[in-house]
């Protein structure tokens, strides 16, 4: 099958032709961080108004890269939430009136479906799987006994991963958003500053809001006492944490749920320290790990037409009527029964 999907949940106005579900024809993502930054995060209004002047321009272009026409489709996909609402309304009224203009079926995929099934455009995906969800609005570990089945065993309890990294990164002062200035800084120090790892028990679930306070009393601590601040090692150590209690808990759920094969998801996956501990770690117990490339990690169309194309296939429709649905959980959007086992 041949799917055009399309992104527009946050700041990224996405397109993407999509064959077969793991072959990219085209990924075109224009990003707003640069008139974002200014702000230190994401403006709905201005995110919406971003999203309408590019959108037309994003889809032609995916078209065009891909050398396909509209007549070569079976089918448009759309991000139909989570999100902001006015920037999902974006997408979904375009993939509307494309759809409707050129006779073809529409597919709405949930955003974090969609992040997960990026790793499907590297490999095929081998059930049951384990996916750690980690980005800018979701923490969580995903077990999957085969496609559209989807069953959250552990979610944050307060702040998502990436929603930790950018706070953090802004009381070190860095440009939004925060995650990669870290990721680099965290590298570049030689220690790191000894911070707090939240286990919460035995359970899968996961908290960042207690070692994003520890950073922020550390650093006004030292401020105090006038000693000095040396951001790469306080980048080292809330990296550290975040890793270990990331990696420990996505080895030991794949281990006790026998997985054959652990997947990352989600802005957050794009870390460097993340992807290399999580591959040490899994490599120990021989599970298979799959990472996917930095472009796929973020958000970007791509992932929504792979999505989309098993959906296809299992015969999945939607029409016309389709909404934005700006709080839908991944576990609500299953009972909907959006995404049949085929
Ligand atoms: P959601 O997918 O939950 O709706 P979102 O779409 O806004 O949220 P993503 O685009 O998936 O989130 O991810 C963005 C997040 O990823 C940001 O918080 C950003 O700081 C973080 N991020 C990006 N690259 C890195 C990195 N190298 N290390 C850590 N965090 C990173
Ligand atoms: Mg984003
Ligand atoms: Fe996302």
């Amino acid at each position: 099958n041949l799917i055009l999907a399309i992104e527009t949940s946050c700041d990224e106005t996405a397109a993407s032709v999509i064959r077969n579900g793991n072959e990219i024809l085209s990924s075109v993502v224009a990003s707003q961080i640069e008139s974002q930054k200014r702000f230190g995060g994401v403006v709905p209004e201005i995110a919406s108004r971003h999203h309408v002047e590019q959108i037309t321009i994003v889809i032609e272009e995916a078209l065009e890269k891909a050398n396909v026409v509209p007549s070569d489709l079976d089918a448009v996909a759309v991000t139909e939430g989570p999100g902001l609402v006015g920037a999902l309304l974006i997408g979904i009224n375009a993939a509307k009136a494309f759809a409707f203009a050129h006779g073809l079926p529409i597919i709405g995929v949930h955003h974090i479906a969609g992040h997960i099934y990026a790793s499907a455009l590297v490999e095929p995906l081998q059930f049951p799987l384990l996916a750690l969800v980690v980005s800018g609005g979701h923490t969580e570990l995903v077990y999957m006994k085969g496609h559209g089945s989807f069953e959250v065993i552990g979610e944050t309890r307060d702040d998502a991963a990436g929603e930790a990294y950018d706070k953090v990164a802004r009381v070190l002062n860095l440009p939004y958003p925060g995650g990669p200035h870290i990721d680099r800084m965290a590298h570049e120090a030689e220690k790191g500053v000894d911070f707090p790892r939240a286990w919460l028990e035995d359970t899968y679930d996961f908290s960042f809001s207690g070692l994003k306070s520890a950073v922020i009393n550390y650093k006004h601590n030292l401020e105090q006492r006038g000693q000095e601040i040396i951001p790469e090692e306080i980048a080292k150590g809330f990296q550290d944490s975040v890793v270990e209690v990331l990696t420990t808990k996505t080895v030991k759920a794949a281990k006790e749920l026998g997985v054959k094969q652990v997947i990352v998801a989600g802005g957050v996956s794009a870390n460097r320290g993340l992807r290399e501990s999580l591959q040490k770690a899994l490599d120990q117990e021989g599970i298979p790990f799959t990472a996917p490339p930095l472009s796929l990690c973020t958000d970007n169309a791509a992932m929504i037409g792979a999505c989309a194309a098993y959906m296809y296939e299992a015969g999945v429709r939607g029409d016309l009527s389709m909404n934005g649905l700006p709080g839908k959980e991944l576990k609500s959007w299953i009972q909907d029964d959006n995404l049949r086992q085929p």
